[in-house]
């Protein structure tokens, strides 16, 4: 009784449920919610009456992905500082387009660490108010940056002082920010500021994370030198974004204090693969970090910091959907592909205070990918999603994103 068409069993598959991996087990889902886990051949009645049966013998189930750094207004084209300059309506039209690109590669939510005005807060409840399809938004509104500091030409709202933090951070929540971006150093993407720059003062710091952890949101700082990377972790901020210089012992640090690790490696290698096409001073800067980079990232995977999967998908030739090849990324840079999963699903979800996303249990809200393969013995699995649901069913429009996933027909 109250079976439909749209219930989804997936018969006979490896299960990663956010942690760890299991084989031959069983997913039922009925209407938006996974309402059955176990091993295959315990599978109740209910299940064989679902109508849409799934073989997933070849595959591998996983909670839905997780990027933990996007930014849904800009599409990642050459010129960061020009698509900046367009209208908040058009930016909105490209959110939801851009958010379709995530859901297709199999992402289905994504926290967005800074955009026009309160575009991507608007854009998030038309998504949760079912007015557009889309993944799960996290909006920062727009992100905070000092006076003249990286991305105050761009993307960035100028604050200054501790009580000047403290009123940009309301502000945002106001608008419906459920996370707090501020920008603690140089960035790659502003001439001018070099990456090593110590930003925000300790008091700023301060106010911005006191104020963001009053209100209950998680907050992220840019930190991309030493010294600001340093600041930010004694200040209690709950993620390090890029994190190019990390050292031993600030990564000792970030572990002590359960600081995350968003090592974006995407945004380097990105422009890395384009260095004729993007501005001299960009292609310069990030030549400089690159090393730092990789080197920061092991030393941070060595020690034990959190890492949670984060790309900066919208900066120059970084497109969306770029969450799995991140994952491929980190991996190749030593990162075990358990690890990388835990770092795109209950990990991200944890840093994300997303409770419910980036697992699979019995209840949780049914965002689950099928994948070809055995992405804990081949990552690269996970570049190829075989079936998407998006609360228990295929996303509409995924395959008009310009990235179509490959999903199979239903069976049975
Ligand atoms: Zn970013």
């Amino acid at each position: 009784v109250g079976r439909t068409s749209t219930d989804t069993y997936i018969a006979n598959t490896r299960l990663f449920d956010g942690n760890r991996m299991r084989s031959r087990m069983g997913v039922l889902i009925e209407g938006e919610a996974l309402t059955w886990l176990g091993p295959h051949v315990r599978a109740p009645v209910t299940a064989r009456k679902a109508g849409r049966q799934i073989d997933g013998s070849s595959g591998t189930v996983t909670p839905g992905l997780i990027d933990c750094h996007v930014h849904l207004c800009f599409d990642g084209g050459a010129d960061f500082l020009a698509e900046a300059k367009e209208s908040e309506p058009l930016a909105a039209l490209k959110c939801v387009r851009n958010g379709r690109r995530h859901l297709a590669a199999g992402v289905t939510s994504v926290r967005d660490l800074g955009g026009l005005g309160a575009v991507v807060c608007e854009v998030g409840r038309a998504v949760e108010a079912g007015i557009v399809e889309g993944p799960t938004i996290v909006a920062s509104g727009q992100a905070l940056t000092i006076s003249g500091g990286h991305g105050w030409n761009s993307f960035a709202r100028q604050a200054d002082g501790a009580e000047g933090f403290r009123l940009a951070v309301r502000e945002q929540i106001r608008s419906g920010a459920r996370s707090i971006k501020v920008i603690s150093t140089g960035g790659v993407l502003t001439p001018g500021v070099p990456v090593d720059f110590r930003a925000l003062t300790q008091n700023e710091l301060a106010a911005a994370v006191d104020e963001a952890h009053a209100w209950g949101y998680p907050i992220g700082a840019h930190a991309i030198g030493r010294a600001g990377i340093a600041n930010c972790v004694s200040c209690g901020v709950d993620s390090i974004e890029h994190g190019f210089q990390i050292d031993r012992k600030i990564a000792q640090e970030m572990k002590k204090n359960g600081v995350f690790l968003v090592p974006t490696i995407s945004a380097i290698e990105s422009i890395l693969d384009h260095v004729d096409e993007v501005p001299s001073y960009v292609a310069e800067k990030a030549r400089q970090v690159a090393d730092d980079a990789r080197e920061s990232f092991q030393t941070a995977v060595r020690t034990g910091v959190p890492i949670a999967c984060g790309t900066d998908a919208g900066t120059l030739h970084n497109p969306h959907g770029s969450g799995p090849l991140e994952l491929v990324r980190m991996v190749r840079l030593g990162l075990s592909p358990i690890r990388a999963l835990q770092a795109a699903t209950s990990r991200a979800a944890d840093l994300l205070r997303l409770p419910g996303a980036g697992i699979l249990a019995e209840g949780s809200r049914a965002d689950v990918v099928l994948w070809n393969g055995d992405p804990s013995e081949d990552i690269a699995s996970v570049m190829e999603p075989r079936m998407i649901l998006l609360g228990g069913r295929p996303p509409a429009l995924a395959r008009q994103a310009g990235q179509a996933p490959r999903q199979h027909p239903p069976q049975g």
